[in-house]
């Protein structure tokens, strides 16, 4: 492992290549700021190379591959003079005015202001063919996927207020919606739980987890295991949604930066602004709510003017002093 210093001081250092971080590093490049986006080692383009179609982001009248869309969104930011490397951050010291970002490489890079764009990790079920049937039939975004499964039975897993979300938003397109809950009782809101068990779609298997995905190239059924009583069963279904959480990648910044009580980096506002001066973050690492590729881009472009702003002030303030 090499260990060097960069010791160029960079305008703006750019943390993740999903949607949020890539516009952060067209629009940076655009106005000459030379970013450098660390885009991850095995995870770089986010979440997106985990799935298929992508027919709700603008511009592609057919859908596009999330793969392809992340390749042309790399492109457009390297077009533009974007720097990638690809390569995860294992430290980053942000408190100072020249913030310094450690790689797992063992080198060091230093900038005046940093984007942190690092995404959020759904929580997996962890079973065997999760990952391989993911974008085939397996899904974590409703709003997403729901249109691919008109007419069909669906699975939502959970029982929380997104669960429950989930499963009203799919009895939009699904013959059926049955939510699989490991207790006996949902744990949403009174009002969320309510709607879902008067809707005449939705049926529910309580105290029951799912133990194994069956499917050659998509889904075909799941099968069940009664935590009470130890009974196994098969649920015939073509989508399984997993609805049990999502963690905001905020490990490196936990003890740096104000965290909201969803565990999301708190901006001011609108804005990207951290609690720190010179930290900018976007996209899911800052959203509970809506975690679309399009308003991760959004966000991103949004930071990207943010740091324009602060360092035309910071520059402004060393030419009067
Ligand atoms: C299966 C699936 C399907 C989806 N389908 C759709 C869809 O059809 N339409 C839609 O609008 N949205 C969809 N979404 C949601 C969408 O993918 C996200 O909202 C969007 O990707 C968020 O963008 P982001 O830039 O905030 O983060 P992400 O895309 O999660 O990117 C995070 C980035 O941070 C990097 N990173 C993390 N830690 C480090 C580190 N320590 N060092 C360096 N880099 C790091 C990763 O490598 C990655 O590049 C889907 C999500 C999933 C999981």
């Amino acid at each position: 492992m090499t260990s060097a210093q960069n010791d160029e001081i960079r305008d703006v250092i750019i943390v993740g290549s999903g949607p949020s971080g890539y516009t952060a590093a067209i629009y940076t490049a655009r106005a000459n700021l030379k970013p450098l986006v660390i885009a991850g080692s095995v995870t770089a383009g986010g979440e997106l190379m985990n799935t298929t179609d992508v027919e709700n982001f603008p511009g592609f009248p057919e859908g596009i591959m999330g793969p392809d869309l992340m390749d042309n969104m790399q492109k457009q930011a390297e077009r533009f003079g974007a720097e990638i490397l690809f390569d995860d951050v294992t430290a980053m010291d942000l408190a100072g005015e020249i913030k310094t970002l450690s790689l797992a490489d063992g080198t060091t890079y230093q900038a005046r202001t940093v984007i942190i764009s690092t995404g959020s990790a759904y929580r997996e079920l962890g079973l065997d063919d999760e990952k391989r049937l993911s974008g085939h039939g397996v899904s974590w975004c409703a709003t997403c996927d729901g249109f691919f499964f008109r007419e069909q039975n669906i699975a939502v897993i959970g029982g929380g207020d997104s669960a429950m979300e989930e499963a009203l938003f799919l009895t939009k397109f699904a013959a059926k919606v049955t939510v699989v809950h490991r207790r006996s009782e949902l744990r949403a809101s009174k009002i969320m739980a309510e709607r879902a068990l008067a809707h005449e779609k939705i049926d529910f298997v309580w105290d029951s987890e799912v133990v194994g995905i069956n499917g050659e190239d998509k889904v075909q059924s799941i099968e069940l295991n009664n935590l009470v009583n130890g009974a196994k069963s098969t649920l015939d279904v073509t989508g399984i949604f997993v609805a049990i959480g999502n963690d905001p990648r905020v490990d490196l910044v936990k003890d740096q930066l104000e965290l909201t009580s969803e565990g999301t980096i708190a901006v001011e506002g609108r804005t990207s602004k951290t609690s720190l001066p010179g930290v900018f973050a976007a996209g899911d690492v800052i959203d509970s709510t809506y975690r679309q590729a399009i308003t991760a881009a959004a966000s991103g472009c949004a930071a990207a003017q943010d740091v324009e702003h602060y360092l035309a002030n910071v520059n402004e303030t060393v030419a009067t002093v």
